[in-house]
């Protein structure tokens, strides 16, 4: 009897959230509420890491957490502001009115109840493997395919060096084809709204942790070992190959296109060396690499 109440009371949990965004439901409905959203927690997310830019200038104690190539020099104020104003002019031209066309053509779909917490989870969960496969098929064939990577991928590796902002920072197609990965995951797992809601602005942390160019004592890979985190992603930059998947490593480890290992030293420090050299498997001659091998597409 006990255990049931407690279920139950798990269960309506999130119910007094989503009846709050029930009562706006007119506000969730505005076709540029995504795009503007997405923008907007980005700028927001990224601020702490343009703090600790400034700060790593001055502190050698945040400075030695800083992870990018030989001067591992923060990034300047200037960077930051031309990165900006290029998502932004990104944003208004094209993104805004296509998310809003995207957004006309989906139905609205508001429940009256609200998920489960135990639902949310396995929502959201099942929303970043399946982003994850999504996002590295798509990011390996960006790559291997010369057209796309000149047309969609190339103007996000402008950014040798990484920082949270340059996260979006990537061509008008690039940005689109995210996004509609981002929704067509959600369709496919049939996401409560405010899963879909928790998944976008997990989507966007994690998006700007990749990015940070920071290897922080908290950062969710530290804290999750099969997350890659900044080191994966900042070695994906720097080589401009391997570590192609945006959350986690199984992937990667998988198509033998794995870069990065942490291990430790002597005295117990941990830090990150390059792994294996990336495998190239040849699709041509699919019993070398099986089904996985046709992921992992030869240059
Ligand atoms: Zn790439
Ligand atoms: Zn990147």
């Amino acid at each position: 009897m006990n255990s049931t109440c407690e279920l139950s009371r798990a269960a309506g949990l999130l119910q007094p959230m989503w009846d709050s965004f029930l009562l706006h439901r007119h506000i969730l409905r505005s076709p540029f509420l995504s795009a503007i959203l997405a923008f907007c927690v980005h700028l927001l997310f990224s601020a702490p890491f343009l703090f600790l830019d400034a700060l790593a200038r001055h502190v050698s104690a945040v400075h030695r957490y800083r992870i990018s190539s030989s001067g591992s020099e923060p990034v300047c104020l200037r960077r930051w502001l031309d990165c900006f104003g290029r998502i932004l002019l990104r944003y208004i031209g094209i993104v805004l009115p296509a998310s809003a066309v995207l957004q006309r053509l989906r139905t609205p779909y508001f429940p009256p109840a609200a998920p489960s917490c135990a639902q949310m989870l396995l929502e959201v969960g099942l929303c970043l493997l399946i982003f994850d496969t999504l996002f590295f098929i798509w990011h390996v064939l960006m790559h291997r395919v010369p057209w796309l990577y000149v047309w969609v991928h190339r103007d996000h590796h402008l950014n040798r060096d990484t920082f949270a902002l340059a996260a979006q920072d990537a061509s008008i197609s690039e940005l689109l084809s995210l996004k509609a990965l981002a929704v067509v995951t959600a369709a496919a797992v049939g996401c409560h709204p405010l899963s879909e809601i928790v998944f976008y602005l997990l989507n966007i942390w994690l998006a700007v942790e990749d990015h940070c160019g920071y290897d922080l004592p908290w950062a969710l890979h530290r804290l999750l070992p099969g997350f890659g985190g900044a080191p994966f992603h900042l070695a994906h930059h720097q080589r401009n190959r391997g570590n192609y998947a945006p959350y986690f490593k199984h992937w990667d480890k998988l198509c033998g296109t794995f870069l990065t290992e942490e291990v430790e030293d002597q005295v117990g420090r941990k830090y990150h060396r390059e792994g294996p050299v990336e495998v190239k498997l040849d699709i041509s001659r699919p019993g070398r690499g099986g089904i996985l091998g046709l992921l992992c597409l030869r240059p």
